[in-house]
């Protein structure tokens, strides 16, 4: 058959360009239903997402438009509950703003390290990298008791062998004031890009993708179907069921590395920068629990190396309909890659989660566990280590004269949030002029209510 533009990908950045694009199209998507990353796991009355997911941008049109459009009165606000977990107490994230309640020669250390930070800052010493940004900006002790290990563990490598400009916008960065401050007395109120973030009410994250299924054209997504090979010469993709299509344009979502291997002749150069290109994998342990309220946190970043996981995600207070009524739910999230491979599998990692969530105070002994399952996340988190942006540069800039535009998170291999993948896929769309004949833009109708069970 032949289209217009192929897209490679039902995800955010997919599901998206197809809407924004105004030509004749074909989203091909491997899975069984659209929503990549984005997708929820339906369990016996839990839901569950591929790790703890809010929504929360600071984009206009995201929020004035695509917010409305996609879930309508299906949404869930709230202000931010974030915690760490160390040296057995609770304090507030950003740990750096939120120290009150350590033990006080851990306070000390952290606000002398940041004193001296503000002291020897010198704005025109560029770091070098992750380690010297983190030692810069927040000092030694905030290093040493947070940062480090935090990063250490969720990043699975030496940081010295990381960039630090992805954190801009994504990480809060309190001043000296703030610092002294949260280590004076409990934070007030929540701080950085996501203090108040929303979630669909029913039907977890995933909701947000079933909004899109409503304003693209579902005879034009073709589920279950994988793109096998793609011939850029001949502008071809072979299809998992045997088809071919021939298109004009290729907007793929697909992981970079895994999409240069659909190409029969990559040169030499290219496939090496693909080969650069490295990524976090997370392993999600879901837990639903025959207890109400297990806990009034949103999140707990856990930065010593027991437990095993960097993150608990408390799924049961993301919204009132995920959960039973009188249970709780939580996903674990340990982080994985070839220099911190998982130490466990299957029954057993699930058991390890579970004593270590009792470690930490999550669980206690007389909790049962209704419901516990995995969920895999090989390309979880993009690794922005110092090589990556020459290596995504080289490779974009040898896809781009064939009409191919590689989007989204794996596929510009960026940290890019949902909405950020929203807009990337809309850019995409904007690159990919539609022929003369085009059909004609129906702008968006007005949202309807979802109302599905959870
Ligand atoms: C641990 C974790 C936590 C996160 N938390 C948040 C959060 O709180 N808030 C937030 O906004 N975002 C969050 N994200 C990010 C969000 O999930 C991603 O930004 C988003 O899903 C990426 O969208 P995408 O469409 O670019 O890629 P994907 O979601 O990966 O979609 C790509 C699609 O392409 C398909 N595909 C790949 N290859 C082929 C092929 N050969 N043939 C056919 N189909 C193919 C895949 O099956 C997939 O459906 C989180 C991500 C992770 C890993």
């Amino acid at each position: 058959m032949w289209t217009d533009t192929l897209i490679i990908g039902a995800g955010p950045t997919g599901l998206s360009a197809a809407y924004h694009y105004r030509g004749d199209y074909v989203v091909v998507e491997r899975e069984s239903r659209a929503g990549g990353l984005c997708r929820s796991i339906y369990d016996r009355g839990f839901v569950f997402d591929h790790a703890g997911h809010i929504f929360f941008t600071s984009d206009p049109y995201i929020n004035d438009v695509l917010t409305p459009m996609l879930l309508g009165e299906n949404i869930h606000w709230q202000y931010r509950e974030a915690w760490v977990y160390s040296k057995e107490a609770y304090t507030r994230y950003p740990f750096q703003a939120g120290t009150y309640g350590l033990p006080p020669g851990v306070v000390k250390e952290c606000i002398l390290g940041a004193m001296e930070a503000q002291r020897s800052y010198r704005a025109d010493r560029r770091p070098q990298n992750f380690a010297e940004f983190m030692e810069a900006q927040w000092g030694a002790g905030i290093c040493k008791h947070f940062m480090a290990p935090y990063n250490r563990k969720i990043w699975t490598v030496p940081l010295q062998e990381m960039s630090w400009e992805w954190l801009s916008g994504r990480v809060p960065q309190p001043n000296l004031e703030e610092i002294i401050d949260g280590a004076l007395q409990p934070q007030p109120k929540p701080m950085g890009p996501n203090a108040r973030f929303a979630y669909p009410l029913r039907g977890g994250f995933e909701a947000l993708m079933r909004g899109w299924l409503r304003f693209v054209d579902s005879g034009r997504v073709w589920l279950n179907t994988r793109v096998t090979a793609v011939d850029p010469a001949a502008h071809l993709a072979v299809l998992s069921d045997g088809r071919t299509v021939h298109y004009e344009r290729l907007i793929s979502t697909a992981p970079l590395p895994e999409f240069l291997q659909l190409i029969a002749k990559v040169p030499a150069e290219v496939q090496e920068a693909g080969r650069q290109l490295r990524t976090v994998s997370v392993r999600c342990v879901n837990l639903g629990l025959a207890r109400a309220d297990v806990s009034e946190r949103h999140w707990i970043y856990y930065p010593e190396e027991r437990p095993l996981f960097h993150r608990v995600f408390v799924q049961s207070n993301a919204s009132p309909h995920v959960a039973p009524a009188g249970c709780s739910s939580l996903t674990a999230e340990i982080s994985y890659s070839p220099t911190k491979p998982l130490p466990f599998e299957g029954e057993a990692l699930i058991e390890r989660a579970i004593d270590d969530a009792r470690a930490v105070g999550l669980l206690r002994a007389s909790d049962s566990v209704l419901v516990a399952n995995e969920a895999d996340i090989p390309y979880g988190y993009v690794l922005p280590d110092l090589r990556k942006d020459a290596a995504v540069a080289r490779i974009q800039e040898w896809l781009r004269p064939w009409g191919i535009i590689s989007a989204g998170r794996f596929g510009e291999w960026k940290y890019l949030n949902t909405d950020q993948c929203f807009l990337a896929g809309r850019k995409a769309a904007e690159q990919t002029p539609a022929p003369v004949t085009a059909r004609t833009f129906v702008p968006p109708r007005p949202a309807i209510r979802l109302g599905m069970g959870s």
